[in-house]
C-alpha cells in the first residue's frame, strides 16, 4: 500500500493519520477536510470556549512539529464530494481527483435541525468552531432569553454554560426527563433537578412546532401551543452520520457506515472510524455508532491494524466511555443502559450532587455511572466484564 487518503480531518480522522504512522506507513498520506481550520478539539465548545475562558488556539490537537513528523499532505477546506469505487478515486469540490490505495472514512456527523430553523437569525446549531464562534458572540452580547432545544449532552452544556453566563435560559425536551436514554428514567430525574438547582427552567414531554420572528427570531412555538420569548435559540436535537457523499460509492451506508468490528467497510481497503462509523461493538454486543471522543481516538487503532495487515481485526470489548460536564459537575458514563436497567447507588448520595451507580441487568452488572466522583468511577470502569449473550438488548 502506497497511498492512503483520509476524508474528514478532525478527532478520529487526525487520530487515524498518527495511527498510520505509528503503525510504520511511510508511504504518502492526504487529508480532506471540510473544514478550513487544522484539527481541533470539539468538547470545549459547549464548554470553556463557549464561555469566553479559551482562545480558539487553545483547541489545536496537534502542534507543528507534530505536523512535520508526520510528513501528510492537508488539503483543508476541501470536501470530498463523490468515491469511485472501481479505481479508488476520490472527486473533490474543487475538481481535483485522488486515486489512492485506501481510504479512511472519518467524516463524522451533522447536527439535525428543527424545519425553519434555516430561516431566521440567532438559530444555532453547534458542532464547528464555527457554530461556537458564532454561538459565543450572540451569548456574549448579553441576548438575556435563550431556548436551547433538547436536553441532551450538548443541550445541557450549553444551558448550563448560557446559565453561568448570567442569561435566562429554558430548555424544552420532548421525553420525559433528560438524557433519559442514555442514562434510564431514574438517572434522567436526577439532571432534570441539576438545572432546576441552577435556576434554569426545563419543560419536559413537549416539542417544538416552529419560531416566531421577521429577520431575527424572537419566540419558539411548542407542540402545546405556547410561546416561549427566546433572543438565542440552540438546536440540540442530535446528529446524522455525514454520508452523503458516499452514495454511489458500493460503501453500504445504515445510519452510519457500515463496517465489520475490524472497521472493514463493503468495499476493499476503505475503513471508517469515529462518529460517521456503525460497527458490531464486543461490549455490548450492538451495532452502533459511537458518539464519543475517546472512541474518537481509540478506534482508529483497530481499522489502522486493518489496513496494513489485510485482515479485519476486532478490538478488545472495552465498555464505551463518555463524560460531560454541566453545572461543576461531571457526568461520566461507561458500559451501556437499556430501558429496565437498574441503577443501585454503590457510593455517595443523589442529594449531594456526588455519587456512583452500578447498573443491573438480569444480574449482570452493564454500566457505572459517576456523578462528580471520577475516581471511584474509574476504578468501577475497569471492573466491568463485556454483557453476556443472554443479557444483550
Ligand atoms: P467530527 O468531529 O464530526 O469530524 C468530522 C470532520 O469531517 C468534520 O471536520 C467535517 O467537516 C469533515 N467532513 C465531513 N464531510 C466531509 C467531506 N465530504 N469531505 C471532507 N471532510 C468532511 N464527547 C465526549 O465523550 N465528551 C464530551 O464532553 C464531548 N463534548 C462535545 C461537545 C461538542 C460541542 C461536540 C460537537 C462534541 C462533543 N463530544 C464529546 C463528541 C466528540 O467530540 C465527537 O465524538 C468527536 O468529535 C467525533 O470525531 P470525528 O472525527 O468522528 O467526527
Amino acid at each position: 500500500m502506497r497511498s492512503v487518503t483520509v476524508v474528514g480531518a478532525s478527532l478520529a480522522g487526525w487520530s487515524a493519520v498518527r495511527r498510520l504512522r505509528a503503525e510504520g506507513y511511510d508511504g504518502s498520506l492526504t487529508v480532506v477536510g471540510a473544514e478550513r481550520h487544522e484539527p481541533y478539539d470539539r468538547p470545549p465548545l459547549s464548554k470553556e470556549f463557549l464561555r469566553g475562558g479559551m482562545d480558539a488556539d487553545a483547541l489545536a490537537l496537534a502542534t507543528a512539529e507534530e505536523y512535520q513528523d508526520l510528513d501528510a499532505r492537508w488539503l483543508l477546506g476541501r470536501c470530498a464530494l463523490r468515491l469511485d469505487p472501481h479505481d479508488r478515486t476520490l472527486h473533490l469540490d474543487d475538481g481535483r481527483e485522488i486515486r489512492t490505495d485506501a481510504v479512511v472514512i472519518a467524516t463524522g456527523a451533522v447536527p439535525r435541525r428543527i424545519p425553519g430553523g434555516d430561516r431566521l437569525r440567532g438559530i444555532h446549531t453547534l458542532r464547528t468552531l464555527d457554530d461556537a464562534e458564532a454561538l459565543r458572540a450572540d451569548l456574549l452580547t448579553g441576548r438575556p432569553a435563550v431556548v436551547v432545544i433538547g436536553a441532551g449532552f450538548i443541550g445541557a452544556e450549553v444551558a448550563s454554560t448560557a446559565r453561568a453566563l448570567g442569561l435566562d435560559v429554558t430548555v424544552v425536551e420532548a421525553a420525559e426527563h433528560p438524557l433519559e436514554r442514555a442514562l434510564g428514567r431514574e438517572m434522567g430525574s436526577v439532571c432534570s433537578a441539576l438545572h432546576g438547582d441552577h435556576g434554569v427552567r426545563l419543560l419536559c414531554g413537549v416539542g417544538v412546532s416552529g419560531f416566531t420572528g421577521e429577520d431575527r427570531v424572537g419566540g419558539v412555538r411548542l407542540s402545546d401551543g405556547r410561546l416561549l420569548p427566546a433572543d438565542v435559540v440552540v438546536m440540540g436535537v442530535g446528529v446524522s452520520p455525514a454520508t452523503g457523499w458516499l452514495a454511489g460509492s458500493g460503501v453500504e451506508v445504515d445510519d452510519g457506515v457500515v463496517c465489520d468490528s475490524g472497521c472493514a467497510t463493503s468495499v476493499p481497503n476503505v475503513v471508517a472510524v469515529g462518529d460517521v462509523a456503525s460497527c458490531p461493538d464486543p461490549f455490548t454486543g450492538r451495532r452502533s455508532r459511537i458518539e464519543h471522543w475517546t472512541h474518537a481516538t481509540e478506534q482508529p487503532k483497530t481499522a489502522v491494524r486493518t489496513l496494513l495487515s489485510g485482515s479485519s481485526l476486532a478490538p478488545a470489548a472495552v465498555p464505551p466511555y463518555f463524560w460531560s460536564d454541566q453545572y461543576q459537575v461531571r457526568i461520566q458514563l461507561a458500559g451501556h443502559v437499556g430501558p429496565d436497567d437498574e441503577p443501585r447507588i454503590v457510593e455517595g448520595s443523589v442529594d449531594d450532587r456526588s455519587f456512583v451507580a452500578v447498573y443491573h441487568r438480569d444480574g449482570h452488572e452493564v454500566a457505572v455511572l459517576g456523578v462528580n466522583q471520577p475516581k471511584l468511577f474509574n476504578r468501577l470502569r475497569r471492573t466491568l466484564l463485556p454483557i453476556p449473550e443472554a443479557a444483550r438488548s
